[in-house]
């Protein structure tokens, strides 16, 4: 398929190709859709098979990440940028202020962040280039680590989806299975451990297994049984595509509220079948939106205290998602996307009456 066929299925607006022989760089910025604000969304460093996976993978990220900012609530679009390139030994100051040039040529219709491959130092470099960056450190006046604030977003979620699936106004008493202690995983531990809850933790770095089960008094359980475990709660915080045909058969839980992305493997069928075995899915891309709504308070003047607020608001957000589920009897993911879908759609319109008065839009 062709670069505009590619764009034109997917729904993109633009999608920039960019080389420096000097450092080494090749790159591309897929921006999906502006409607809402500048597009915002992390760059990736992978070393790619080959440039078709490249553009792929980076139309793919930059739509998930519109739907994401809209769901959120966000004034911002969906974009995305990747480096094609070994993270590990071809990273250097010219090549991120390279890359950190050419984003600045794109006159702020898409702002940059870290991502996998890529760190808060990366985007330090990148920061001397352009004003477009966030997820710059907090000692330079950035929003630092977003994990904090995802972990939180999810706590609030879970309580969202324990509320609607078992009329629960808080999670004391559950039994919470969480698969992945890293980053958000730890931080999400940290916050239930202020309920009274138990704690079933899986993870392949046995190190954090046993610190969160001697600090928080959790159970360690074996990697593959996680799926099974007969909880209230399950939290993946570790690995996209885990809920799938071998694993949701295996599934005992009432609802299933964690941070990893893309958890279903195949979203439409997958959505269905949790969907039919009654058991509550918080959309990832929801859920997880903390992290995001984090790095998007760098545009204004970051407040740790506003991004903490805000996060808070993925409780409404996901009642909404479950009562549009419920009403139309569609899946989770499903009654999500429709509605960050209306959303763009409404404020759309609203910007072409802007237009209409005269006033004119900055990034369509
Ligand atoms: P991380 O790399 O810090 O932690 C992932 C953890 O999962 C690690 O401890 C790793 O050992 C563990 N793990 C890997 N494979 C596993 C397996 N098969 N079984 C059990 N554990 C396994 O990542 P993170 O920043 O904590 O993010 C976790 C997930 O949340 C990722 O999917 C990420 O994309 C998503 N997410 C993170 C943020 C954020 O703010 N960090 C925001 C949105 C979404």
């Amino acid at each position: 398929m062709s670069v505009f066929e590619n764009m034109l299925q997917r729904g993109h607006e633009q999608v920039s190709f960019f080389t420096d022989p000097h450092s080494g760089l090749k790159g591309i910025v897929a921006i999906h859709n502006t409607t809402l604000g500048p597009s915002l969304g992390g760059c990736r460093m992978w070393m790619y098979d080959s440039e078709d996976e490249a553009l792929i993978d980076v139309l793919r990220l930059a739509k998930g990440m519109t739907y994401k900012a809209a769901i959120a609530g966000l004034n911002l679009g969906g974009g995305k940028a990747v480096i094609i390139g070994n993270s590990k030994t071809d990273k250097s100051e010219t090549l991120f202020r390279s890359f950190g040039r050419f984003v600045e040529g794109l006159g702020g219709r898409y702002i940059t962040a870290e991502d996998v491959g890529t760190s808060v130092k990366d985007m330090e470099f990148v920061r001397m280039e352009t004003n477009y960056v966030t997820g710059i450190s907090r000692a330079l006046g950035g929003s630092g680590d977003p994990s904090i604030v995802t972990a939180y977003g999810v706590y609030v979620g879970m309580k969202a989806s324990v509320k609607y699936k078992l009329n629960r106004n808080s999670l004391s008493g559950l039994k919470i299975a969480i698969q992945g202690l890293g980053h958000v995983g730890m931080h999400l531990v940290d916050f239930l451990s202020k309920d009274d809850v138990e704690l079933y933790v899986t993870d392949i770095d046995q190190e954090s297994v046993e610190k969160v089960v001697k600090q928080y008094n959790a159970k360690p359980v074996e990697l593959e049984d996680i799926y099974s475990m007969d909880v209230d709660v399950f939290a993946p915080c570790a690995l996209g595509a885990i809920l799938n045909d071998d694993t949701i058969p295996q599934l005992k839980c009432s609802v299933i509220a964690g941070a990893s992305n893309n958890q279903l493997e195949k979203s439409h069928k997958h959505g269905r079948d949790i969907l039919a075995r009654g058991i509550l899915f918080a959309p990832d891309y929801a859920i997880n939106s903390g992290g995001l709504i984090n790095v998007s308070n760098e545009l204004e003047g970051y407040n740790r205290e506003r991004a903490f607020n805000q996060a808070e608001g993925i409780y409404d957000t996901l009642m909404a998602i479950f009562r549009r589920s419920e009403e139309k009897d569609i899946a989770t993911n499903i009654a999500s996307d429709q509605l960050a879908e209306e959303r763009i759609r409404k404020l759309g319109e609203l910007k072409s009456i802007y237009t209409v008065k005269g006033k004119k839009s900055v990034f369509r």
